[in-house]
């Protein structure tokens, strides 16, 4: 064999040494960024269902946080009617009239991160379904320009699921042709 052709047999084999090694390497990296990314998640999530509990709505309790591109909170928020509306035990009590009353979270902590909501992540906690949205707050997520929707994997048996689960759907369709990520994580 002339040396030149092992020469060249053994330079393949270090590009492909080079080529494993470098691709170990990123896979490790993204590994550690995942890790780290998941990490914040929870985080953020754990902070959604601390403000949850601000609401007084007596049947669910929703937090948000919204994360701009910084790494920072611009927005917290809970199911609540808006300032200067009586928020009263009767009208919370009346489906009707707390429906057309009461701002999600998702809305208010929009409405605190400002011009910050674009281009950031909400938090939502509690979810029901995926994207843990509904498609009002859907609408009003991406005409802000948030970009990623995070909460944890629902419950099915919740028959909140089941309420919601038209409205989901609308605010997956939209996610999707808007190209908004989500993500949900096992609780
Ligand atoms: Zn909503």
């Amino acid at each position: 064999m002339p040396c030149n052709e092992e020469f060249q047999i053994d330079l393949e084999k270090a590009f492909k040494d080079i080529a494993k090694g470098t691709l170990r390497a990123l896979e490790e990296d993204c590994k550690k960024i995942a890790k780290r990314q998941e990490k914040w998640d929870r985080f953020y999530l754990g902070l959604a269902q601390y403000y949850s509990q601000a609401s007084k709505d007596p049947s669910t309790c929703v937090g948000c946080v919204l994360v701009g591109t910084d790494n920072r909170v611009h927005g917290l928020g809970y199911n609540g009617f808006p300032p200067g509306i009586e928020d009263t035990v009767e009208r919370y009590n009346d489906r009707p009239t707390k429906l057309s009353l009461v701002v999600h979270a998702e809305v208010n902590s929009i409405i605190s991160a400002g011009h910050l909501a674009k281009g950031g992540t909400l938090y939502v906690y509690p979810s029901f379904a995926l994207p843990p949205i509904c498609n009002e707050c859907c609408k009003v997520a991406i005409a802000s320009g948030v970009k990623t929707i995070v909460g944890f994997v629902a419950d099915e048996n919740d028959e909140r699921a089941l309420r919601w689960k038209d409205s989901i759907a609308i605010a997956k369709m939209m996610c999707d042709e808007a190209g908004i990520n989500y993500r949900g994580l096992v609780e």
